[in-house]
């Protein structure tokens, strides 16, 4: 084998270039000066091995141009490769062998010899000369640096082989280190080592070898970041754990859970029905779902509150002991009789009945007669809770039945709210001024009251909040209003009305004696002390002070008085003291009505009304002018539609009478009439004011004069018959303040004198007329 081998070097020398066996790489591209083990499977490739040995020649190591290809052909490696020397040969059992072998020169194939057992090829050299540029050494430096800073990147490559990599000066060795270090794949190596000048080498690592890192950086920073990711949720992991430790070493447990059991527990304790403590759980459970700054979170919170508080068991027991309720009565509240033993009717009947259907009571009067404070007495007497609900001014629906829940800061409407403050489902509910309720487009609140108050449907009242129905049918409701007149007509229907019409003077003083100086007494820590206030005392604030049909100023004005007493006597230390007439004007500044009692003065063209106004009874003067004119009707002073017609109609009887009044024919063509009402401020309408307003024109169209002690209220048809009229205790009470000593009633009304009360009767004369004529008399005989 070795001659043969001798030979064919032989007859070959005259052609250029030595002969080598030829190992094909599968995987690998072997650079000068590196050494590498290699197994070696292949029989071509152990031919070619041991043919190397015997020759003690050196091998041509090439790399295959595809690595799956176990037999290549000529064309399938690559016409560069390495000689290699072969270090080391260990033979394996199975004939296979590990060889290490180390680059020496790049070396190319020129022909291929022979291929029959292994590849025989003819190389030639490959490598050319480096220029000695100074380039060189600035490329060398910096493949030096971009080599380190790989390195350093890298994790793959051993820190430890750098330095001697770096120490090289050698341009051609130095690149052939580098090149041998570099992590990249096969072809790129294999291009490498194709480059047969150094410096076009150097050139092309420097490149390289800037991408690499350049790569490397960006692999670097993202899974830089992806740890920093896993390391920050680990951290609060761990954060979230040790406060739990911490929490459950000092005791508490995790506050949201608890908060969530607390919730749950009050729920349980509601006894809602359980179609509502569905519900509620429910929301307690998408409650716990969200965290609890989140906004939604008090949306929800809100709502299981309202839940919780709404009273769906808890009642009180009544009290049906009659005898109780009239003595709570009695002791509240001064007269007031009628109204007293309506409701202990009203009590009797449902104590009887058991049921609590029927009409609602509605308390009609004027402010400060006590519609509230008898509500008040009502529950006390039953042992129920009390609320109020004021109706006035209320417009839109909603605050009846409240808000729907996706509105910004919904609530449940006025009715639910009230029930959670009282805390029983079956207390005392006063809706107060039902006559207030106005309607515009937010909807109709009194259709809402409607079904409210109707026992039909309140078994299931539906408010848009709370959204699950509530049982109002326990619930006693009392209406207040001050005049009925103004209350829907389907609210009335349902109602069943108590009047409270005012108190006289008499009855103003002996409330105040017995009621209101005490309670003022006593609200101003004055009851230690002796403080009396002489009758004429009171008789004087409530004449000159305060002219109401009720006692809201008066008792205002005994609190002004206790207020400045108790300063009086923190700063003189007196004991007692007697609140006489001459103190007043200090406590009170000077009387605010003129005790003006009518009747002293005799007028033309003046007559006296009466009507029935919010505040009670009132007294009106009417006045008429005669003008040259051209026979026109003015009517001014705030006159509502109502008495505007009763004023024409009041004309219409006077012309179609003329003859009768003894009037020139043509006195409505040549004069102008105006009809005025004093008192601008106090709205005035209602069909009472006819009478009053014909004796008053007839008065200034005949020039006879009306006495100012008589007060006259009724209605006129067009043919002088007089109708009958509401509110006549509210105005006799009026005309009694007043001093008028003659009341002219329609006769229709002369049962309602029953009300009156006696003092008023045995003070004022009532005269009840069927007709005009009849009144014209009485007026202008005198
Ligand atoms: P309203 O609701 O009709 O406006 P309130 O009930 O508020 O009137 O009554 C006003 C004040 O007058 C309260 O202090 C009340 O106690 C008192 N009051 C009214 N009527 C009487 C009465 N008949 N006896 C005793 N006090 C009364």
């Amino acid at each position: 084998m070795t001659t043969k081998v001798k030979k064919k070097s032989v007859s070959s020398r005259r052609k250029k270039g030595q002969i080598l066996p030829l190992l094909a790489l599968k995987d690998l591209v072997l650079f000068p000066n590196m050494v590498v083990p290699l197994l070696v499977g292949r029989e071509k490739s152990i031919k070619a091995i041991e043919t190397a040995v015997f020759s003690n020649s050196n091998l041509l190591l090439a790399a295959q141009k595809s690595a799956d290809n176990d037999n290549p052909g000529r064309d399938d490696i690559h016409r560069v490769g390495t000689e290699g020397k072969i270090l080391q040969i260990l033979k394996m059992p199975d004939g296979s062998a590990k060889i290490m072998v180390e680059g020496l020169r790049r070396l190319k194939i020129s022909s291929y010899e022979d291929e029959t057992s292994y590849f025989s090829v003819r190389v030639v050299e490959f490598t050319k000369p480096c220029p000695a540029k100074v380039e060189i050494k600035a490329m060398m430096r910096t493949v030096r640096e971009l080599f380190e800073a790989y390195v350093s990147l890298n994790p793959r490559i051993p820190t430890e082989i750098a330095p001697s990599i770096l120490e090289e000066e050698d341009p051609e060795r130095l690149a052939d280190n580098v090149c041998a270090h570099l992590l990249v794949k096969i072809p790129e190596r294999q291009e490498l080592l194709e480059i047969a000048r150094p410096d076009k080498r150097l050139l092309r690592l420097i490149a390289l070898l800037d991408a690499e890192n350049e790569i490397l950086r960006i692999e670097k920073k993202i899974s830089s970041r992806v740890r920093k990711q896993i390391e920050k949720s680990q951290k609060t992991y761990y954060l979230h754990e040790q406060l739990k430790a911490i929490e459950k070493e000092l005791g508490k447990e995790d506050f949201t859970s608890t908060e969530i059991k607390e919730l749950e527990e009050k729920i349980l304790d509601a006894k809602m029905p359980s179609e509502v403590e569905g519900k509620a759980l429910a929301e307690l459970e998408k409650y716990s779902r969200i965290p609890t700054t989140s906004p939604e979170a008090a949306v929800y919170r809100n709502y299981i509150d309202w839940l919780i508080d709404l009273p769906w068991k808890k009642v009180t027991r009544d009290n049906l002991n009659i005898q109780h309720a009239e003595n709570v009565l009695n002791s509240n509240h001064f007269g007031l009789k009628e109204p007293k033993e309506r409701i202990i009717e009203y009590l009797a009947v449902r104590k009887l009945s058991r049921k609590l259907k029927g009409p609602i009571l509605c308390l009609v009067g004027p402010p400060g007669v006590g519609k509230t404070s008898l509500a008040k007495s009502m529950a006390e007497a039953l042992g129920r809770k009390f609320v109020k609900f004021s109706l006035g001014g209320v417009r839109d629906e909603a605050e009846i039945r409240g808000h729907r829940r996706t509105y910004v800061g919904a609530m449940p409407g006025r009715i639910i709210q009230s029930l959670c403050r009282a805390g029983t489902r079956n207390p005392v509910f006063l809706l107060d001024e039902i006559d207030k309720i106005s309607v515009d487009f937010r909807g109709d609140p009194s259709s809402a009251l409607l079904e409210t108050l109707d026992p039909e449907q309140n078994i299931a009242f539906s408010d848009h909040y709370i959204e699950v129905d509530f049982d109002l049918s326990q619930v006693m409701f009392i209406a207040t209003a001050n005049i009925p007149h103004t209350i829907h007509p389907t609210l009335l229907d349902r109602m069943e009305i108590i009047r409270l019409p005012g108190y006289t003077e008499w009855e103003k003083l002996e409330i105040a004696q017995r009621f209101l100086v005490p309670k003022q007494l006593k609200e101003n820590g004055l009851t230690g002390y002796n403080i009396t206030f002489p009758k004429n005392t009171l008789l004087k604030i409530i004449r000159e002070y305060t002219r109401e049909a009720g006692l809201r100023n008066l008792e205002r004005d005994l609190s002004r008085i206790c207020r400045k007493l108790a300063r009086e006597i923190l700063s003189s230390g007196k004991k007692s003291t007697e609140v006489k007439v001459a103190d007043l004007k200090r406590h009170l500044g000077p009387p605010r009505h003129r005790h003006e009692m009518a009747g002293e003065e005799k007028a033309v063209g003046v007559s006296t009304g009466m009507a029935w106004t919010e505040v009670g009874g009132e007294i009106l003067k009417i006045e008429t002018l005669l003008m040259d004119g051209k026979g026109q009707l003015i009517l001014t002073g705030k006159l509502g539609d109502v008495m505007q017609e009763s004023a024409r109609a009041a004309l219409s009887y006077i012309r179609s009478n003329r003859k009768r009044f003894k009037l020139t024919e043509n006195f409505h063509r040549n004069k102008d009439i105006h009809v005025h009402v004093p008192m601008g401020h106090v709205p005035k309408d209602g069909p009472s004011a006819g009478v009053a307003i014909v004796v008053s024109i007839l008065s200034a169209l005949t020039g006879k004069a009306i006495p100012g002690d008589i007060a006259l209220t009724g209605e006129i048809t067009l043919r002088g018959k007089i109708l009958p009229v509401g509110g006549l205790k509210e105005k006799a009470l009026a005309a009694h303040r007043s001093g008028i000593k003659t009341v002219i009633i329609p006769k229709e009304n002369e049962k309602d004198l029953t009300e009156i009360p006696g003092n008023i009767k045995k003070k004022i004369k009532f005269i009840a007329v069927e007709r005009v004529d009849e009144i014209l008399q009485l007026v202008f005989a005198k």
